[in-house]
């Protein structure tokens, strides 16, 4: 019985075991299929990412079957444990008289480089063609897609043609807006990650933000948004303008809705709103150059439903039927996240001065600090035999927060006819995000350079806050070094403490 000949049959590996990077696996071509003809290519077993054993996902009957029978050591934490009957040993071999027994596994999988295709359609801005706003989405799915990405492809379709019949009546936004189509997201984000890499020069210049449009739905109870903290105000204003599409909210915003259903843990009087990890294509933008972004769509009840992610995600069983009879019969919910995004980029594109509010980052910046210090808190002896402080963050923090509030009392005061006194706030607004970004990265991770959020070390889903000090600070007690350890905390206490008094100091009027 133990014996289980399981035929594995896929293209590559799925998301979570293939890293993205342009030099590795794919070729990207856009625009009548121009392709990077020099670009210089790792061989396969150099890529990051590609993984070095088989690997592929089955469902938990067959994995349950598999380990019932599993000897060798108990899982040595108790997070490696799932909800299955089994006592989850780790291996290797099988138990007592089944220990002769072996696992077949007959894998199909290719690594190729192979063509991608990346559809970018662009409205060039009327003011300001040389800033971009960017939605996009991906367009590839692991079997037929019914909710993901299909939910949030026909949504960028939506909102594409929206645009266009706003251009038919003659209008134009201030500022070039970019709809992107990606290819081979399931790969490892691969279309996207390629395209950021290809115009990464002109991105990091002039890049306002971008707007993820993957799924829509993810669930049909209440809207999920994950997003920079300098989206926060811009996203409560446009959902109090956007009818709710729940029962029972006909006539209330979806606004009211949310706040209702997900209020926010910290103020019960604004709904709650996520940082950003990673698993989409708003990655290599968020997390690789610093573009200030987001996502937002329907989900499901948290407080009821623990289990991550939706049950048929990425399975056979997400069809188109499955989100007419069950998700969204009225396709109201994936109408409003439509709304939500197509309003987003509009008014990004169009509004004079940008809409973002950086004493929100601010307000952040003061929880993020306040946690990882409470954290630390539970080594308070170490900490103060290695003499670590958190001093050096707390001032940064605090000199951001002034450095914010001088920088929208002069906002408020612009003369809005004054086209180069708003291009220079504009521009500070833009650059903050970027401001945040490391050239050297997170250790280990060189793509992720943003040192106040990056996808957790332990799942790529989930986001992270100051990811250098807080992966610097795990699991310390069990470190061999205890000195060298603290130190490299330290080390990342001061990355934090430095960039944000640096990105302060790209607030000031001058020098
Ligand atoms: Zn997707």
């Amino acid at each position: 019985m133990a014996v289980c000949r399981l035929s594995l049959v896929a293209a590559s590996g799925g998301y979570s075991q293939v890293a993205a990077h342009k030099l590795h696996i794919a070729l990207a071509s856009r625009r009548g299929a121009q392709t990077l003809e020099y670009a210089f290519r790792l061989d396969v077993e150099d890529g990051v990412g590609i993984p070095r054993i088989p690997v592929h996902p089955i469902g938990y009957n067959d994995a349950e079957i598999l380990l019932r029978y599993l000897g060798g050591m108990a899982s040595p934490d108790e997070s490696w444990k799932g909800r299955l009957n089994v006592s989850y040993n780790i291996g290797p071999g099988f138990l007592g008289h089944d220990s002769f027994r072996k696992v077949r596994m007959h894998v199909y999988n290719i690594n190729k480089i192979t063509r991608i295709y990346n559809v970018i359609g662009t409205i060039r801005g009327s003011v300001e063609p040389d800033r971009y706003v960017i939605l996009g989405g991906h367009r590839d799915s692991w079997v037929f897609g019914g909710i993901d990405p299909t939910s949030g492809a026909a949504t960028l379709q939506e909102v594409a043609q929206s645009f266009g019949k706003l251009l038919s009546s003659g209008w134009r936004p201030r500022r070039t807006i970019i709809f992107a189509s990606w290819d081979a997201e399931e790969f490892g984000l691969l279309g996207s990650t390629e395209w950021a890499e290809e115009n990464v020069k002109t991105l990091q210049e002039r890049s306002i933000a971008y707007i993820n449009s993957d799924s829509s739905i993810e669930g049909n109870y209440t809207l999920r948004v994950d997003c920079t903290p300098l989206l926060h105000q811009l996203v409560y204003k446009l959902t109090k303008e956007i009818s709710s599409p729940d029962d029972g909210f006909e006539s209330k915003s979806l606004y009211e809705s949310w706040l209702a259903k997900d209020p926010s843990s910290k103020s019960k009087t604004l709904p709650r709103i996520s940082k950003l990890g990673s698993g989409s294509d708003f990655e290599a933008y968020f997390q690789r150059l610093g573009i200030a972004s987001g996502r937002v769509r329907y989900t499901k009840n948290r407080k009821t439903d623990t289990y991550s992610s939706y049950p048929v995600y990425h399975t056979i069983y997400e069809t188109f039927e499955l989100v007419e009879k069950f998700y969204d019969p009225t396709f109201k919910k994936q109408l409003a996240v439509a709304q939500l995004r197509g309003a987003l980029v509009y008014e990004l594109a169009d509004s004079k001065v940008i809409p973002f509010n950086i004493q929100d980052y601010a307000k952040t910046l003061e929880n993020y600090a306040r946690s990882i210090y409470n954290l630390s808190r539970k080594h308070e002896q170490a900490c103060r035999h290695h003499g670590v402080s958190f001093e050096s963050l707390f001032s940064a923090v605090k000199n951001f927060s002034e450095a914010a509030s001088d920088f929208h009392r002069r906002l408020s005061q612009v003369d809005l006819n004054n086209p180069m006194a708003v291009r220079i706030l504009n521009d500070q607004l833009m650059f903050l995000e970027r401001a945040f970004i490391d050239p050297l990265g997170l250790p280990g991770r060189p793509f992720y350079r943003h040192i106040i959020f990056a996808p957790s070390s332990h799942n790529k889903y989930a986001g992270e806050s100051f990811p250098g000090i807080f992966d610097a600070m795990f699991d310390i007690e069990n470190k061999a070094d205890p000195h060298s350890a603290w130190k490299e905390v330290k080390k990342h206490i001061s990355i934090a403490a430095f960039t944000i008094q640096a990105a302060a100091g790209t607030l000031k009027e001058s020098l």
